[in-house]
């Protein structure tokens, strides 16, 4: 399988913008199968459009469609940068494509059974690197979100802290 380093280069911009933008990183092409014209292109937007569809994959295949002006995409395959959840499985399935290639797999196991034509790329282990650092930073970032917030915002945190201590008055006397 050998994929233009452009694509290559495309899918690990696309997901590290996802990064920035507090959305999961991951990112999906589209591709002719006998030619490799590369026909679309996106990453997450869960998060920004407050659309439980906004997965890579589901935009990508959108996009595809309204190039070709055809919901079948039987001639053209996926190269995503994480194996799809089962939401997205379902979709690539509905919409024929022919292939679905990811670099990394998915953390959540399958709910249900999806024969999806699938198959994780072994070549390529600088970007699969990369990807799951950014997938793995993503989850960190996430994690200490709470945290960070707090520490942009000294005067903030101040407040909290007055508004506890006199919230809890009585309760601090009788410790200290
Ligand atoms: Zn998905």
């Amino acid at each position: 399988m050998n994929i233009d380093i452009k694509v290559l280069d495309q899918l690990l911009d696309t997901a590290t913008e996802s990064f920035s933008n507090d959305e999961i990183p991951v990112s999906a092409a589209i591709l002719n199968s006998k030619t490799n014209e590369l026909i679309a292109f996106a990453g997450n937007n869960r998060q920004k459009e407050c659309n439980v569809l906004g997965h890579a994959e589901i935009n990508c295949i959108l996009q595809a469609e309204k190039y070709i002006k055809d919901w079948r995409l039987d001639g053209f395959y996926m190269i995503v940068t994480m194996e799809p959840c089962d939401m997205c499985s379902m979709i690539i399935k509905e919409s024929r494509l022919d292939k679905v290639y990811y670099f990394l797999p998915k953390k959540s196991l399958s709910t249900i059974d999806i024969s999806l034509n699938k198959e994780q790329l072994s070549t390529y282990e600088e970007y699969k690197e990369k990807f799951n650092k950014l997938l793995t930073a993503f989850f960190d970032k996430m994690r200490w979100k709470p945290l960070f917030l707090w520490y942009n915002n000294p005067w903030e945190v101040f407040v909290w802290v007055i508004r506890f201590y006199i919230e809890n008055i009585d309760q601090i006397h009788l410790i200290v």
